[in-house]
């Protein structure tokens, strides 16, 4: 569209990103525009956006609707549409999702999911049961696996999400008779038990997963809920030992604390504030939330899933142990040895002693202040000074959290029981969105590699569903194209030659450092597109995501890679007398590795991942993007530039991009005659077909590259704006 003084448009703005204005003069290719925040504002004319000044007040409920797709058009239009409470919104079949972060009222009841139910996606207001719904009918009428992958930052709602897609399902998907709801019911009561071990509060959301979850609903021929499996990926082990200000642990710890005098007196707890691994940060408190009242929630949520009382008090003298444990304090002896202390700090080694194993005092000193150093003639004991020692003890209390969280995920799927004969199923995945913090490491590393995995997936199907628009119409697409992510992924995971084959190599080399690995991957990568190494970085690297670059330290990448259990540890806590202790270290065999020796956490990761995939890939894919509007965790504030990146990393520019490298825009033909027959009044005269009369519209403008379809005529991008202009002009 041609842009001349009085256009009315979308320009750059620093802390807006976009702001609309009239263009009042234009010189050769440059433009100025004043603003309707009252700036004037000279730019480059390419860098200007056209503003549709017919698009509806309200918004549009579909982005494809919107007759000029870009990004300010985008983001305008879901900016308008959160200040009314609107928090859904399409782009094609992609639902897009704004934390309200508010209740809204009726948006998830039983009305209004009877409601959606049978109705086709678009008939109703954009909903994650409308989603949902799609996912169950297509399922059913074609017998085939659907899965719905939820994904945003922390703190955008994704976990929210997945339970109204699980209350959803079980409610298409329920038993009518009291007796057959176990199994919906199981699998609802799961997320209270999980949110409860591995949901803490973080800066970005007060109960944040620190876990990525798929969960696989099966069902039966009739459409009946008759299995479920839960997978888990990445448990954060160092918040267990380790908070800052103004984090928390995991819910479990302050729940128990919370609980009734009995437990408490059980449990030889206390005030949180007592405990060092609550008191390195000083939010004890969430707004909103009852410890006492939600430690009675999470057992019953317990009983429903299928944990016995026997077990449940196993799992919490566990919790009570760790907290123990972390309280047992050394000092120096001697030169490099150390010792309990004080009175304190044995008090504690007795309590945790006592809860872990009955007994057992001194074994469980000797196991944290000492360690076997095996040479070829015997065993000797090498005592370690107090900060190896509290080292020792963090790595015992994250071990005995993993595996108690292992073990309650095993638990919940051993109980809800899967269905063998189930040919269908519907996933669900909540997992991290893209992350690039300041320091970010293996952690991040690992989430950013889900996110590559999971936009390659992505954009594959994005490009399947345009193009299936384009056959469906019988239109021309081969010279569509895209660019791919394969690049990254091979440089993250390729066998060999990948970062984590390096990784893994580099940790199995006992003299390796950090700074040996990041020489390494300086050499390897030299040359390659999306590898950078940072100027006078030494322990650093930055990859180029399809989000953006993140820059990695390496520091801790070698023991975070090296899954690891002390063989002192191991064998103190398999000979517990305490039986589901025991059970939780059980003893190797010599099939398993052994304790001491190195497993690689990224190789195992990498696996989990490309298992997932598998799935997926047998699935119909649905894609929930969920978008955290500000970082305040405050309703009706909505920043547009963290907005923007967020649509950005969640993949939705790029299928926008999609779109608009092929035909952006369609309309059916008597929608787009009404609009623009004014352009070629004669046409409608001639009381030709619709398809023609477009045709000929297409023609007098002078307009090319368009196709018309069996029932709609698709445009390139901007000649829905080009139109537009030709009639402002009449
Ligand atoms: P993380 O990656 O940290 O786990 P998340 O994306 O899972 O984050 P949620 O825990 O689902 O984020 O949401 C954060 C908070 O936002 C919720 O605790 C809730 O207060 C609010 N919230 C999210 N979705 C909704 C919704 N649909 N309606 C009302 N409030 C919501
Ligand atoms: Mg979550």
């Amino acid at each position: 569209m041609e842009i001349t003084a009085g256009s009315h448009v979308w320009v750059e703005d620093q802390e807006l990103a976009w702001v609309d204005g009239v263009v009042t003069s234009v010189n050769g290719n440059e433009a100025e525009v004043e603003t309707i925040n009252g700036n004037q504002v000279t730019t480059k004319l390419s860098k200007l956006y056209p503003k549709d000044m017919e698009a509806p007040d309200t918004g549009v409920d579909d982005m494809t609707k919107l007759s000029y797709l870009h990004e300010p058009a985008v983001l305008h239009n879901l900016a308008i549409r959160y200040g009314i409470k609107e928090i859904y919104t399409y782009c094609g079949n992609i639902l897009i999702a704004i934390n309200p972060f508010q209740a809204i009222s009726h948006l998830y009841d039983t009305k209004l999911m009877d409601s959606y139910k049978g109705a086709q996606l678009g008939d109703r207001s954009p909903h994650v049961f409308a989603i949902t719904d799609v996912a169950y009918r297509a399922m059913n009428n074609e017998g085939k696996s659907n899965s719905i992958l939820v994904s945003g930052e922390s703190g955008a709602g994704k976990t929210e999400t997945t339970k109204m897609i699980m209350r959803y399902l079980a409610y298409l998907g329920g038993h009518a008779a009291a007796e057959a709801r176990t199994v919906e019911r199981k699998v609802l009561e799961s997320n209270p038990v999980l949110e409860a071990f591995g949901n803490a509060k973080t800066v970005r959301n007060n109960n944040s997963s620190r876990f990525g979850k798929f969960v696989e609903i099966q069902f039966d021929a009739r459409g009946q809920i008759s299995g479920a499996a839960i997978r888990t990926y990445l448990l954060e082990k160092s918040r267990v030992c380790q908070i800052s200000e103004p984090e928390r642990n995991y819910h479990c710890f302050y729940l128990l604390c919370a609980a009734p005098p009995k437990e408490i007196e059980k449990y030889k707890l206390g005030d949180p504030k007592s405990f060092h691994y609550l008191n390195q940060s000083s939010c004890y408190e969430l707004v909103g939330v009852d410890d006492s009242h939600d430690y009675l929630a999470t057992k019953k949520a317990m009983d429903i899933v299928g944990i016995s009382v026997g077990e449940q008090d196993a799992i919490f003298r566990i919790v009570a142990a760790i907290l123990h444990l972390g309280n047992i304090a050394f000092a120096l002896e001697g030169e490099d040895s150390s010792v309990l202390e004080d009175d304190k700090a044995k008090f504690h080694l007795q309590v945790a002693a006592e809860l872990l194993m009955y007994g057992y005092i001194l074994a469980l000193e000797t196991a944290l202040c000492k360690r076997n150093m095996v040479t070829p003639e015997e065993v000797i004991k090498r005592s370690l000074d107090p900060l190896g020692a509290a080292i020792s003890r963090d790595g015992l209390a994250k071990t005995i959290y993993a595996r108690l969280f292992d073990w309650l995920v095993k638990k919940i799927n051993v109980s809800i029981g899967q269905d063998p004969d189930s040919k269908c199923l519907i996933g669900v995945l909540d997992i991290y969105g893209f992350e690039s913090f300041k320091t970010s490491s293996f952690e991040q590393f690992c989430i950013n590699f889900t996110n590559e995995k999971l936009q390659q997936h992505f954009n594959q199907h994005v490009f399947k569903m345009e193009q299936s628009v384009y056959q469906e119409e019988e239109i021309d697409w081969s010279y569509i194209d895209f660019v791919d992510n394969q690049d990254v992924l091979d440089l993250i995971e390729k066998k060999p030659g990948g970062i984590i084959s390096l990784l893994d190599e580099t940790c199995m080399f006992p003299k390796s450092t950090h700074e040996t690995f990041a020489q390494k991957l300086y050499q390897t990568f030299k040359d390659h597109k999306r590898f950078v190494k940072p100027k006078l970085a030494r322990t650093e690297f930055t990859i180029v995501h399809y989000a953006g670059e993140v820059q990695y330290q390496c520091d801790q990448f070698l023991d975070k890679n090296k899954d690891y259990i002390v063989p002192e540890h191991q064998e103190l806590l398999s000979t517990s007398k305490c039986s589901f202790i025991a059970s939780l270290f059980p003893s190797l065999n010599a099939e398993t590795p052994k304790s001491g020796k190195f497993s690689s956490i990224g190789s195992r990761f990498k696996l989990q991942l490309q298992q997932l995939m598998d799935i997926l890939n047998s699935t119909e894919p649905h894609y929930i993007r969920c978008i955290k509007p500000n970082s305040d965790l405050r309703p009706e504030i909505f920043e547009n530039v963290s907005v923007l990146q967020q649509l950005r990393s969640g993949g939705v520019l790029e299928a926008i991009r999609v779109k608009c490298e092929g035909y952006p825009t369609n309309r059916i033909f008597s929608e787009f005659l009404e609009r623009f027959s004014i352009l070629a009044p004669e046409v409608l005269k001639e009381n030709v077909e619709e398809n023609v009369a477009c045709k000929s519209i297409m023609e007098k403008v002078g307009l090319s590259n368009y196709q018309i379809g069996k029932t709609k005529i698709f445009l390139r991008a901007g000649q829905m704006a080009e139109l537009d202009g030709r009639k402002a002009k009449l």
